[in-house]
């Protein structure tokens, strides 16, 4: 018996490594600096909001409309069902040949809720913040987003608001509503 008695392998594989940082006490939360929103670099899988280039997605029209200040969607040229979110294919007749319309830009609140913690990545400094879902005027679309303007606590059903296009901080655009009257 020759054998040498093999070195134990390291189950390095299921050992995260520490990093200074993590190795360090946890700093104090207040003298953290905030870093701007154009600057976060949020974790693919936590990003909140879509990629939104013609080379990341089909969809690239709704972010140009968006861009342009309009809320738009998919409406298929065969049987004219109006899709939300947009689509790349009617989920009705499953056709690819889809018209992009715009949405009217004002809607009345459905029902409301207001975050108070466990706001997505980038939202976190936001809280409170209310969002809730909204009947469009003049479409059988009921959608769901921010509702910027007043304090949640002050929000109603029923509440009149309008579509409200905006950058997200890093050249990506979206959509939330802005309390009228
Ligand atoms: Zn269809």
């Amino acid at each position: 018996m020759s054998a040498v008695p093999r070195p134990r392998r390291a189950r390095s594989a299921t050992v995260v490594p520490r990093t200074a940082e993590a190795a360090a006490p946890p700093p104090d939360a207040s003298a953290r600096p905030t870093p701007p929103k154009s600057a976060e670099k949020r974790p693919f899988l936590l990003d909140f909001f879509p990629l939104e280039t013609s080379d990341q997605t089909r969809l690239h029209r709704f972010y140009e409309r968006l861009r342009e200040g309009h809320l738009s969607t998919t409406r298929c040229a065969r049987d004219g069902e109006l899709h939300w979110p947009p689509r790349t294919a009617c989920p009705k007749c499953h056709t690819e040949e889809l018209e992009w319309v715009d949405l009217p830009d004002g809607g009345h609140v459905y029902a409301f809720s207001a975050v108070l913690a466990g706001a997505p990545l980038g939202m976190e400094t936001d809280v409170p913040f209310a969002v809730g879902l909204v009947d469009l005027d003049g479409a059988p679309l009921r959608l769901f987003g921010r509702i910027e303007g007043r304090p949640w606590t002050e929000l109603r059903i029923g509440q009149p608001v309008r579509v409200e296009t905006y950058d997200i901080g890093d050249g990506r655009m979206f959509y939330r509503f802005r309390t009228v009257g």
